[in-house]
């Protein structure tokens, strides 16, 4: 493990802050000290940082059936465009409002509960069709226990709604059937049925096992009937969860308000959400300051399937992030500071991978622009294996040499004045293999086959790699500047020179 006192990554121009940790050398593209340039590089060994431990936090393991109590379900509304998604979420969020204390401030926090005068509740998530659907599963928060699908009877079954009954079947989440616009003359429920019977969706109607309801979003024409079908399906589903313990639930959505600040709406899953609860939630985390239902009024808990805006954030989470209570805020900043890290490393990952693709693609425009130079004769290079060269072995004496450099500038240049040594007159410089990236166990291989010896240019040798070129007898020499680099090669060429009687 290395630690930054100053580090930046070349490729990607990033500056890694001091003391960084940075758990993958091989992005350390360079560990001296280039004054005055932008990208000064400075790192160094250190065995102090250890292993660590993970602080994640992480979700309770399912709670035992006597501690779970029946839950209303969370339905999502899918559709064709223009088949009356958002008419029927106003509609029904408008009802939602109505006895409130607060009655007519209907707010928009991504989602809203609808209450029948049995007391039973249905939560709807607000922002309609596919997006919002995806954007809850993308994250592994499958927070939707039903589709309610919207289709217009004037319109029919249309490409979006084939496309939500797909998405619905592969999150094996139930759909319920909504039959649009019903108030519209001379539209056709039954047609509109048959329609869906033909892409498997039956309903009820039909001899099928699907719940549909006919209603007019517009004129708001048996919307209870439609939640009171989703209630039963909610029944048949069996819907449950722990409202003791640790909190658990998804992020529905953030923003800041200038006003009040950084909020989000939580839809709880599991446990119940109280003023001064902490949570995380991807990159951010609260202690909760206050807690607002979706009328706007201040509640005291929200128990599972209810959506709360939160107010009280620290840091912001983003849609869909995963909530968890924890113990302390003390807790709450080791897993930002964890998550943090772990978001640096696997920065410094994908930065090593698309380094590693940039190196690969230097390689091969080397490898075509050596083989043109070949063929100009410009270089006599052996890159053809131990064998040729026993075959080729003569009296001359020989300096071999493996180039391996940080840009392709840089190495081109180096090729190019060692070509002018090419015909050095009593020693040959042969250039057996070259390429842009730091040495490989390849190279090693090759310069041993060879018995080259390694010019590293601005590029790292790789501790282990060190130890190996030394165990296989491979020389390994690091410049950072070409003339000093030339000048070894001229002083291993004299020492070749054969001592003449
Ligand atoms: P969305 O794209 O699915 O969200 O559809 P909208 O809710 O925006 O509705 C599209 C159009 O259909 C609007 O002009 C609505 O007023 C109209 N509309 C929605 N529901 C009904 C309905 O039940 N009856 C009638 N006649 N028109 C409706």
């Amino acid at each position: 493990v290395y630690k930054a006192l100053e580090f930046a990554d070349k490729n990607s121009d990033t500056i890694y802050k001091k003391d960084t940790v940075i758990h993958n050398p091989q992005i350390i593209r360079d560990v001296i000290k280039i004054s005055g340039c932008r990208f000064k590089i400075v790192a160094r060994p250190d065995e102090e940082v250890e292993k660590e431990e993970n602080k994640d936090a992480v979700p309770a393991p399912p709670a035992p059936p006597e501690r779970l109590r029946p839950r209303p379900p969370v339905v999502c509304v899918m559709g064709h465009v223009d088949h009356g998604k958002t008419t029927l979420l106003d509609a029904l969020r408008d009802t939602s409002v109505v006895d409130t204390e607060f009655g007519g401030i209907t707010q928009h926090i991504g989602a809203f509960e609808v209450k029948l005068p049995s007391g039973e509740k249905v939560t709807f998530l607000d922002t309609p069709g596919h997006a919002a659907f995806s954007a809850m599963r993308s994250r592994g928060a499958h927070a939707t226990d039903i589709v309610v699908l919207v289709v217009a009877a004037d319109d029919g079954v249309m490409e979006q709604t084939l496309e939500s009954v797909r998405m619905a079947r592969e999150a094996d989440v139930p759909i319920l059937v909504a039959i649009n616009k019903i108030d519209k003359p001379g539209v056709n429920i039954d047609k509109t049925m048959r329609a869906l019977a033909q892409h498997g969706l039956v309903c009820e109607a039909l001899g099928g096992d699907v719940q549909a309801v006919a209603i007019s979003a517009l004129k708001r024409l048996h919307l209870d009937t439609l939640v009171e079908a989703l209630i039963l399906q909610a029944q048949l589903m069996d819907l449950k969860a722990d409202p003791g313990g640790y909190v658990e639930g998804v992020v529905i959505e953030a923003f800041v308000d200038p006003r009040t600040g950084k909020q989000a709406t939580v839809l709880v899953q599991r446990g119940t959400l109280r003023k001064g609860c902490v949570i995380v939630a991807g990159n951010g985390w609260a202690k909760v300051r206050v807690l607002q239902d979706s009328a706007g009024a201040s509640v005291l808990e929200a128990p599972p399937a209810t959506p709360a805006r939160v107010l009280g954030w620290r840091e912001m989470p983003s849609a869909g992030d995963r909530v968890l209570e924890v113990e302390s805020e003390k807790r709450a900043n080791e897993v930002m500071k964890w998550r943090h890290n772990q978001r640096m490393k696997e920065k410094q990952e994908s930065d090593q991978e698309a380094i590693s693709i940039k190196e690969s693609e230097h390689q091969t425009q080397y490898k075509q622009m050596l083989a043109q130079k070949r063929a100009m004769g410009r270089f006599r290079t052996r890159p053809d294996g131990p064998r040729q060269k026993m075959i080729q072995e003569d009296d001359h004496p020989t300096l071999s040499v493996l180039v391996k450099g940080d840009v392709d500038g840089s190495v081109e240049a180096i090729l190019d004045i060692l070509e002018t040594y090419d015909e050095h007159d009593r020693v040959k410089l042969e250039l057996v293999n070259y390429g842009v990236g730091q040495v490989t166990p390849n190279d090693i291989e090759v310069a041993q086959a060879f018995k080259a010896i390694i010019y590293a240019f601005n590029v790292e040798c790789p501790p282990a790699l060190a130890v190996e070129a030394r165990n296989s007898g491979v020389t390994v020499k690091r410049h950072n500047v070409i003339y000093k680099l030339v000048d070894d090669v001229k002083e291993e060429l004299s020492a070749r020179v054969p001592l003449t009687q």
